[in-house]
């Protein structure tokens, strides 16, 4: 789902039932949630999110919703501590620590007014036997593409994580008027050149080595980018500090770096012509919905099957072998943004962006599935 104009052709109803969305506190699972939720407010449910204190929604983009925060029992050291090592330990402990304050919160939620049901993000394992103990029917919104399902189910993974996160800290935002100043920048200059908008996703992090192969070839490809390099995103790095030297004049204005941005508004701008992504299942959609080639590395999770269909079965990106150094890296970007494999690539990424909307406008099967969700939730 994309939350610009999820399903525009939807008329604003009224029916007085409540929802209660459960969204996992990271990025990629916090915004699907919301723009479901989004799209059930428009069909006349009242909405409440009940989120945790750590790594809240940013509310005052949703002033049409109920929010209740429950603690997450983690303190501030221990959010300090979060790293890649110690993510999968972050989920069960959620899965934990969240039990009591939900069933609480829930069970208080219930004595107000009825509550039609539970949308939960189906990482909160704990929440159906909370549901089945209020008698409450529950939903669970998965985050990532139906096609990981059969995947997984074929494969065991063992006992090693594969689970990467980090804690958002303040984060320098890049706001609509960066956007513009960048983009003038291009009209004024008369400069037609497409742009590269690189960004790994809210979690993935990588090493110092990894992170300068990146920067070399970006430096390579000769392409004007905007680079997404979230602070603690570089193993043993706050920020920039492992930037190669000489990087920044190699690139002069051809580059810029920034610590989060605005990411379907970027994908959303004429100037971007292709995203060096993770392929992390929101990231893909918001470029596709966008009509956005691709150049893909993937990391871990469902980003690898993600990226597969991404490059081998619609056809819309590179993938960019591990193997490669920094000098085909560069060669591959450029591939990508001027040579006409990219450019048929683009034509693609165009009519896929077709179909998606057309899917999403009555009739279409997006459209359906939800009037369907809608019909189903009403049933109950
Ligand atoms: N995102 C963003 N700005 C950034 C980086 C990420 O708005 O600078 C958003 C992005 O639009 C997407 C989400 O964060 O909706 C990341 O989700 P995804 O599934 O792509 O990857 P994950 O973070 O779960 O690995």
């Amino acid at each position: 789902m994309n939350n610009h104009e999820p399903v525009a052709t939807v008329e604003p109803q009224s029916n007085n039932r409540r929802l209660v969305l459960f969204p996992l506190p990271f990025q990629g699972h916090i915004n699907p949630m919301l723009q479901l939720a989004n799209i059930l407010h428009t069909k006349g449910f009242k909405i409440i999110i009940i989120h945790t204190d750590f790594n809240s929604p940013n509310q005052s983009n949703y002033p049409q919703f109920t929010f209740v925060s429950i603690s997450a029992g983690l303190s501030k050291s221990k959010d300090g501590s979060l790293n890649l090592d110690t993510s999968n330990y972050v989920i069960n402990f959620l899965n934990k620590s969240c039990i009591e304050p939900f069933t609480v919160c829930m069970a208080k939620l219930l004595e107000l007014e009825p509550v039609t049901c539970l949308i939960s993000d189906a990482i909160w394992h704990f929440t159906q036997s909370v549901a089945d103990s209020l008698k409450l029917k529950r939903i669970v919104l998965r985050t990532s593409s139906m096609s990981c399902i059969p995947v997984y189910a074929a494969f065991v993974l063992g006992e090693k994580s594969y689970f990467k996160t980090t804690i958002k800290e303040e984060l320098e935002l890049m706001t609509e008027k960066d956007i513009e100043e960048i983009h003038k920048d291009r009209s004024e200059k008369g400069n037609k050149e497409l742009i590269l908008y690189v960004s790994f996703g809210s979690i993935a992090q990588m090493s110092e080595a990894e992170f300068s192969d990146m920067a070399w070839g970006l430096a390579n490809s000769k392409q004007r980018f905007l680079w997404v390099v979230r602070p603690g995103s570089i193993y043993g790095s706050q920020w920039l500090e492992s930037l190669p030297k000489g990087f920044m004049e190699e690139v002069g204005e051809r580059g810029r770096i920034v610590k989060w941005a605005p990411q379907q508004e970027v994908l959303a701008h004429q100037a971007i012509g292709c995203f060096w992504t993770h392929n992390g299942w929101n990231s893909t959609l918001e470029s596709i919905c966008e009509g956005v080639p691709m150049i893909c590395s993937p990391c871990s999770y469902d980003q690898p099957i993600n990226a597969r269909y991404v490059t081998d079965v619609w056809k819309i990106g590179a993938m960019l072998d591990e193997e490669m150094n920094w000098e085909q890296t560069g060669i591959a970007i450029k591939k990508v943004i001027t040579g006409k494999e990219g450019s048929e690539m683009r034509q693609r990424s165009k009519s896929l962006q077709e179909k998606v909307n057309k899917s999403m406008q009555k009739g279409g099967s997006a459209y359906q599935s939800l009037e369907n969700l809608v019909d189903y939730i009403l049933s109950i």
